[in-house]
């Protein structure tokens, strides 16, 4: 029988982890490099959490499983992304069906708990909801393991004071670690994923101070190290991953203001939201509506995070704009106003500003979903972080598509990290060119288990004594898109 541990850090960077091996500060990801193999993990375009772990646990890419950002147009409307939409089955359905038992502690990727082993979610579980364990009977003994446990913080009910947010957070991951832990010691388990994400938190909000950065991954050492021991114990493979990795920005980069300045983006002036208003039902579903619904629907931490931009998105005229911005990636083309040869054009503009990477989608997904997916995709490139808000709250452009942060700030870029050990692995190999949708064949192969023909990743090349077996599979594509357009044409 096999076991294999899933250790997800989410936006774990060896920019943090690197000087902090040096000093001999982190013991358990010492050990790890030094008797497995390593190397950089690319996330998904972009790097965004839900996107990233789910391409993580499905095998393939965006255009394939569907998330494509943390918004993205779906027939003509913009939703936020929940893993309702996600297409595919994740592996964990395809290891209970090879009969492996499966434990995933704080799924970030996954909302509500499925029914493949015990299954906890975390990030994408709306605030109030108490149905976040699968099986449920089993959330009465995680309660006493760890008092007052929740998926996920409301990072804007955190306390002001750096400190005692930190705690907080700390606290958190304490409390997924024990449950954890509890659960790995107690039930039978082939497959045990743990993830954390309050690396992820500490890292938005504190990256200006190292030494909350170095005493949580230190705090994560202590974890991984205790996960080291069962590791041992039950002679399992681990994969130590992170979804994405943190660099630093200084200046910001908006890119709505740059496509209203250079014209493409149009503000709703006073005739145009009369004119709107008559238009309403056309204009009401196709957005205002989707906003309230969305606004009542969505779990606070996501809510917060997109209706910042609000006022900003309530002011963009988007049946004149030639272009604009719904998420820091992504970027849509109104092809109803303008030619198509519009896309060349604000290609090169925006590639002249230096600031981004930029992308169309045919370069970045692929597959039966990526109609989801934007015109085009921005990377920040060095250290400009690129920002779908501002316009003055006047409603008139900002003169300034630039701004000086006050403080160095902590954003997402592709290179995440990825680590292997175990009696599977070889020792310091070198991963190269892994890419996030590797993770899911990685774990099938050293679980025993056959590797869908239908992936696009591939089990990484650091395994060892492992017979890797492929099998002609078409995706099980749930049937929710079909059923959606029946009802739709019954409607
Ligand atoms: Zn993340």
């Amino acid at each position: 029988m096999t076991h294999v541990i899933l250790f997800g850090i989410d936006g774990a960077t060896y920019r943090i982890l690197g000087p902090l091996i040096e000093d001999g500060a982190l013991p358990g990801f010492q050990e790890l490099m030094q008797d497995g193999s390593y190397g950089i993990l690319e996330s998904t375009i972009p790097p965004y959490s839900v996107t990233a772990w789910t391409s993580a646990f499905t095998g393939v890419n965006p255009g394939k499983h569907g998330l494509i950002d943390s918004i993205m147009k779906i027939n003509d409307k913009f939703i936020v992304t929940t893993s309702k939409y996600r297409e595919v089955e994740t592996i964990w359905y395809e290891l209970k069906r090879k009969k492996k038992q499966t434990i995933i502690v704080n799924d970030p990727s996954c909302y509500p708990p499925e029914p493949i082993g015990i299954h906890i979610t975390g990030f994408l579980t709306p605030k109030t909801s108490e149905n976040y364990v699968y099986p449920p009977e089993l959330k009465k003994e995680l309660d006493k393991v760890a008092k007052q446990y929740v998926p996920e913080l409301d990072k804007y009910a955190l306390p002001t004071d750096l400190n005692s947010k930190y705690e907080q957070l700390s606290d958190q991951s304490r409390k997924v670690h024990k449950v954890s832990k509890h659960l790995a010691n107690n039930y039978p388990w082939n497959i045990f994923a743990v993830i954390f994400t309050t690396t992820d938190r500490i890292q938005h909000i504190m990256w200006h101070k190292p030494e909350y950065l170095k005493k949580h991954y230190q705090e994560i050492d202590s974890y991984l190290r205790e996960i080291l021991n069962i590791a041992s114990r039950e002679e399992a493979d681990i994969i130590l991953m992170s979804d994405h990795g943190f660099k630093s920005a200084s200046k910001m980069f908006f890119i709505n203001s740059f496509l209203h300045k250079h014209n493409y983006l149009k503000l709703k002036t006073r005739e145009s939201k009369i004119a709107m208003k008559r238009n309403l039902p056309k204009y009401v579903l196709k957005y205002k509506t989707l906003v309230r619904v969305v606004k009542y629907l969505t779990p606070k931490v996501i809510k917060n995070k997109i209706f910042q931009r609000d006022n900003l998105i309530d002011k963009i005229d988007f049946e004149k704009s030639l272009a604009y911005a719904i998420t820091h990636y992504s970027l849509y083309i109104n092809y109803n106003t303008c030619e198509s040869t519009i896309l060349t054009k604000l290609i090169k503009e925006l590639s002249e500003t230096n600031v981004c990477r930029v992308l169309t989608r045919d370069e970045v997904v692929w597959g039966p979903f990526s109609n989801r997916a934007p015109d085009i995709y921005l990377i920040p490139k060095g250290n400009t972080a690129i920002n779908a808000g501002q316009i003055d709250a006047k409603g008139s452009s900002s003169s300034d598509d630039f701004a000086i942060l006050p403080h160095e700030r902590g954003i997402h870029e592709l290179d995440g990290i990825v680590i292997l050990w175990g009696p599977r692995v070889k020792k310091g190999n070198k991963v190269i060119r892994a890419k996030i949708w590797d993770i899911a064949p990685t774990l099938l192969a050293l679980s025993n288990c056959a590797i869908p023909s239908y992936f696009d990743g591939k089990p990484l090349q650091s395994l060892k004594n492992i017979h890797i077996q492929l099998i002609k599979k078409s995706p099980r594509f749930f049937l929710k898109e079909k059923i959606r357009k029946i009802k739709k044409k019954k409607l």
